[in-house]
């Protein structure tokens, strides 16, 4: 059923909708749990890649990055996206990156199955990783939860971004502005965006910043990205991969929840 908040058209899905997209976001799961298993110095991100889009294939799913269109870039040819240290996110998989000792690879899954799209991330350490390391991977993950604790009633989309955005700052880590959670149901991007920073008072109004208020029945990929040092981003000239401007590292973890008259969902997980 489509509602209109404030201006802004939103799918929001039946119960029998979230448990479609339930099913597809065990089949992410599965996929991310294998991959998990073969993160180790050695393997290439190609090697991961095959073994995401063999979980999904074998359920009958289909990886939606694969094709993903974007402008001016070549369409996505890959079912996971890969990205290692200092990458952010989008990273082509490669049989020519190589995992090594003391690296984080953060993986990007999604799957559309019985019409239903399910999207998640994770950052995992390879091999062992320093405690700094490894404490960005924690403060990542807490930002998600943290996110999701937030995605109740009564509050709006604006307070899921800002529950982010105050996490991570907090933790004395930074954000990425440009790249945000969604909406996601019969298409891997619907509305609203999610982002995981709120500008304050007029600059939200001039930036085109929404907030919409949460709904039940509301489907939504939260997804942090956060960076250990400054948060200026660019992109590769595969047109693809975005790195951070000064090699920090960072890391990206992301669940699809649906939102209930109580606590949300986690779709992608059991
Ligand atoms: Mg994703
Ligand atoms: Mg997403």
């Amino acid at each position: 059923m489509i509602a209109t908040l404030n201006g802004i058209d939103i799918d929001l899905k039946t119960s029998a909708e979230i448990d479609a997209m339930h099913e597809a976001g065990l089949v992410v799961y599965e996929a991310h749990m294998a991959m998990r298993d073969a993160v180790r110095p050695g393997v290439s991100t190609a090697e991961l890649d095959r073994i995401a889009e063999t979980v999904i294939r074998d359920h009958g799913a289909t990886p939606v990055f694969k094709g993903y269109p974007k402008k001016d870039s070549p369409d996505f040819p890959a079912s996971i996206t890969a990205s290692i240290n200092h990458e952010l996110v989008h990273g082509i998989p490669s049989p020519d990156r190589i995992l090594k000792e003391g690296d984080i690879i953060s993986l990007d899954c999604g799957c559309t199955y019985n019409g239903y799209v399910g999207d998640s991330a994770y950052t995992w350490p390879v091999g062992e990783v320093a405690p700094a390391v490894m404490r960005l991977l924690e403060v990542t993950e807490g930002a998600l939860y943290e996110a999701i604790r937030a995605a109740v009633l009564p509050n709006e989309t604006k307070d899921v971004s800002l529950a982010t955005a105050d996490y991570v700052q907090r933790h004395g880590y930074s954000v990425a502005r440009e790249y945000t959670g969604h909406g996601v149901g019969k298409e891997m991007h619907e509305e609203p965006q999610v982002p995981n920073w709120w500008p304050s008072g007029p600059k939200a109004r001039r930036l085109n910043f929404v907030s919409v208020p949460l709904r039940p029945g509301m489907t939504i990929a939260i997804e942090p990205m956060v960076i250990a040092g400054r948060a200026e981003l660019r992109e590769l000239s595969d047109k693809w991969t975005v790195v951070t401007r000064d090699r920090s590292l960072c890391a990206h973890y992301e669940h699809t929840i649906a939102v209930t008259e109580g606590e949300p969902i986690i779709l992608t997980r059991p």
